[in-house]
């Protein structure tokens, strides 16, 4: 099993945001990993979870939503008692501090400046082979309307980045993607997820 419940040796409960967009990829992953994903769509969905990862989809849409339902201020809330978030894509919008663009809900937590559709503007998707922090070979970022980071606050770790863009990033408790590790094969951004960032007592 790649990752573990802090101190109590169960299965990670792991919390996806299903309001919108690509929750059910990440929800198999996870069940392939060993980890109990869990649905969550209300703030008391959150009860008992090691982390929750927002997926890619569109972040105004998924941004308002979380509004509505009350997990704008849950999820910070969740992470600001000691639980990891993991964003991919617009995930990674949302936990962005400011945005180069008009403005729209953003959870904040994690100080960077995003720039939300910045290789969108360029190309629509493409593949790119990545040096990630940490890991012995490549990995294949999907990027799809993909966002960056223009800049990072100084206790931001960047993991990744595309002619001085950062792609993947963390702090303490965050952990950013701007692609999609849930439409590939590769399961290593999962299991450094569940591993490094549910499993670390850090906090940001
Ligand atoms: N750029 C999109 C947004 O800001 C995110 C795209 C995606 O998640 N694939 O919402």
């Amino acid at each position: 099993m790649a990752g573990r419940r802090n101190g109590h040796g169960e299965r990670p409960r792991i919390g996806v945001l299903a309001l919108q967009g690509d929750f059910r990829e990440h929800i198999q992953i996870l069940e392939r990993l060993g980890a109990e994903p869990v649905e969550v769509r209300r703030p008391e969905d959150l009860q008992g979870l090691d982390g929750v990862i927002i997926p890619g989809g569109e972040s105004t849409a998924i941004g308002n939503l979380m509004v509505h339902s009350g997990m704008l201020d849950a999820i910070r809330s969740f992470f600001y008692q000691g639980g990891a978030v993991w964003g991919t894509c617009a995930g990674m919008v949302l936990a962005a501090s400011a945005t180069t663009g008009p403005s729209q809900p953003l959870l904040g937590i994690m100080s960077a400046l995003v720039e939300r559709n910045g290789f969108g503007r360029q190309v629509h998707s493409f593949e790119a082979d990545l040096e990630v922090k940490g890991f012995d070979r490549p990995f294949r970022g999907v990027f799809i309307r993909a966002p960056y980071f223009e800049d990072v606050g100084p206790g931001v770790e960047v993991l990744a980045e595309i002619d001085g863009r950062v792609v993947a990033a963390r702090a303490g408790k965050v952990l950013v993607t701007a692609f999609h590790p849930e439409l590939t094969d590769d399961t290593r951004f999962h299991e450094y997820f569940l591993r490094e960032v549910c499993g670390s007592d850090e906090r940001s």
